[in-house]
C-alpha cells in the first residue's frame, strides 16, 4: 500500500478538502469522471458522518496492488464517541458507491475501508504512483485554512516518524539489555570458578616464577568480575530494578574503613582523609562502589606517587559533602559534564587508559538513588576534584 495523501478530518472545511483531494487522486489514477465522482463521494460521505458523529478523524488515500490488480482506496480512521451513537447513514449510501467497503471497530477505534479498482487501461505502474504521490506532495495550498491543515499534517506526520523510531528504539534498549544481563550472569560463573581455583592454587607449594604468573592471573580475574558487575550492574539500572539496602552507619568510621582498603588496593598513593562524624542511612556497599570507582580513577589517571585528598564535611546545605581529588591529568572543560554519560571516555587519552566508560555513569546513578548530587572540577594537567552529596 501506498500513501498519495491524507486528510484530517474534523471540520466541514477538511469535508471539502477530502472530496476535492480523493477526486484528484483518481482523476490522476486515469479513472473515469464517474468512477472519480463515485469514489469522492464515498470518500466524503464517510467523513461527513464522522464529523458529525464524532470528534477526530483521518483519511489516508492510496494505492494499493492486490494480486495483479491495482486499486485505488482510502483507509478513514477515528474514534468512536459513544454518546452520538455509531456511523449510519453516511456510511450506508457510501457502501452502494464503491465495491469494496469495510467497516471495522477495535477497542473504540473505527475504520473504514474502501476501495475501487484501477482498470489495467490505466497503464498503472510504480512510475505513475510516485508522479500521483509527487502531484500531492507539491500541491501549493489554496487557502489559508489548507495550508494550515497542511503544516498540522506535516507535523503529524513527523510526529507519528519519530513516535515508530522511539518505538523502534525502545525495542533494541530492551533487547541490548536483556543481552547484557544474560552474557554477565553467564560470563560470571566461569570468572567466579577460575578465581576460586587459582585462590587455591597460590596457597599451594609452587616455584616463586607459578606464584607471580598465578598472581598476574589471578588480578586480571579480578579486572574482568569487576567489569562483569559494572555491565550487570548497569543493565539493572535500566531496566530498574537496582535497589538500596539502606543501613545506618557512622559515615567517618565507614570513611576510615574505607580508606584502610583504597591504601591496600593502591599503595602508591598516599591517601589524605578528613571526615567529620555523623549517622547517616546509605547502602554501603553502593556507595563503597562509588568511593572505589572515584578514587580508583584518581589513582588511574595520575602518575603513581602523587598524593590523593580524601575528605567529608557537612555543606552548608546541610548535606554529606565528600571530594576525591587527584593530581593527575586532569580534562578540559567541554569533557566535565560528558564524563557521566554512558561508556564515555575522554578521547585524547582513550588509547592511553584502559576502561570501558562505565564507572562514573553507574555512580552517578547510585548517588541519584540515594537523592544526592555528583560533579566534577578540574585542570587540564593539574588534576581533577570529584565531588558528591548524600541526604543526611
Ligand atoms: P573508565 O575510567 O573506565 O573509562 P569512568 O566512567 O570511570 O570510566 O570514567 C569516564 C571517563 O572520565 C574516563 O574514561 C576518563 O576520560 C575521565 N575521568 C574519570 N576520572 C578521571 C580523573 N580522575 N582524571 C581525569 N579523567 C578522568
Amino acid at each position: 500500500m501506498i500513501e498519495i495523501v491524507r486528510v484530517s478530518v474534523e471540520n466541514e472545511m477538511d469535508l471539502t478538502l477530502a472530496y476535492k483531494k480523493s477526486i484528484k487522486a483518481a482523476e490522476l489514477t486515469g479513472l473515469s469522471m464517474s468512477t472519480q465522482t463515485a469514489f469522492a463521494t464515498a470518500v466524503s460521505e464517510v467523513c461527513r458522518e464522522i464529523i458529525d458523529k464524532t470528534h477526530d478523524g483521518l483519511a489516508l488515500i492510496y494505492i494499493a496492488l492486490s494480486g495483479e490488480r491495482y486499486h485505488l482506496g482510502a483507509r478513514i480512521t477515528y474514534t468512536e464517541d459513544p454518546v452520538m451513537g455509531k456511523l449510519e447513514e453516511g456510511i450506508q449510501y457510501a457502501k452502494k458507491l464503491v465495491p469494496v467497503f469495510k467497516h471495522t471497530m477495535h477497542q473504540g477505534i473505527g475504520t473504514v475501508e474502501l476501495n475501487i479498482s484501477i482498470p489495467r487501461a490505466c497503464s498503472m505502474n510504480n512510475q505513475k504512483i510516485n508522479a500521483v504521490k509527487a502531484f500531492f506532495a507539491h500541491l501549493e495550498p489554496t487557502t489559508p485554512y489548507e495550508e494550515l491543515r497542511q503544516k498540522n499534517m506535516e507535523l503529524y506526520q513527523i510526529n507519528e516518524q519519530s513516535e515508530l523510531a522511539l518505538r523502534q528504539a525502545e525495542y533494541l534498549i530492551e533487547k541490548k539489555n536483556e543481552f547484557l544481563t544474560v552474557a554477565s550472569h553467564e560470563l560470571k560463573t566461569p570468572l567466579t570458578i577460575l578465581r576460586a581455583y587459582t585462590q587455591m592454587a597460590l596457597k599451594s607449594d609452587c616455584s616463586p616464577t607459578a606464584l607471580s604468573h598465578l598472581r598476574k592471573v589471578d588480578m586480571q580475574a579480578l579486572k574482568l568480575q569487576a567489569m562483569m558487575q559494572q555491565l550487570l550492574d548497569i543493565s539493572k539500572i535500566e531496566t530498574g530494578v537496582a535497589d538500596y539496602n539502606k543501613e545506618e552507619v557512622n559515615f567517618s568510621s565507614y570513611i576510615d574503613d574505607l580508606a584502610d582498603l583504597i591504601r591496600k588496593l593502591i599503595p602508591e598513593h598516599p591517601l589524605e582523609i578528613s571526615a567529620d562524624t555523623v549517622l547517616i542511612s546509605i547502602d554501603k556497599l553502593r556507595i563503597e562502589q562509588v568511593i572505589m570507582n572515584i578514587a580508583g580513577n584518581a589513582a588511574k589517571y595520575s602518575d603513581s606517587g602523587s598524593a590523593i585528598h580524601f575528605s567529608t564535611h557537612i555543606n552548608t546545605e546541610g548535606e554529606i559533602q565528600v571530594s576525591v581529588k587527584d593530581e593527575g591529568i586532569g580534562m578540559s572543560p567541554e569533557e566535565l559534564n560528558k564524563v557521566f554519560a554512558k561508556f564515555y571516555r575522554v578521547e585524547d587519552i582513550a588509547t592511553s587508559y584502559s576502561g570501558l566508560g562505565m564507572g562514573l555513569y553507574i555512580s552517578a546513578k547510585i548517588i541519584q538513588g540515594h537523592g544526592g548530587r555528583i560533579w566534577v572540577e578540574s585542570i587540564v594537567g593539574e588534576g581533577s576534584t570529584f565531588f558528591f552529596t548524600l541526604p543526611i
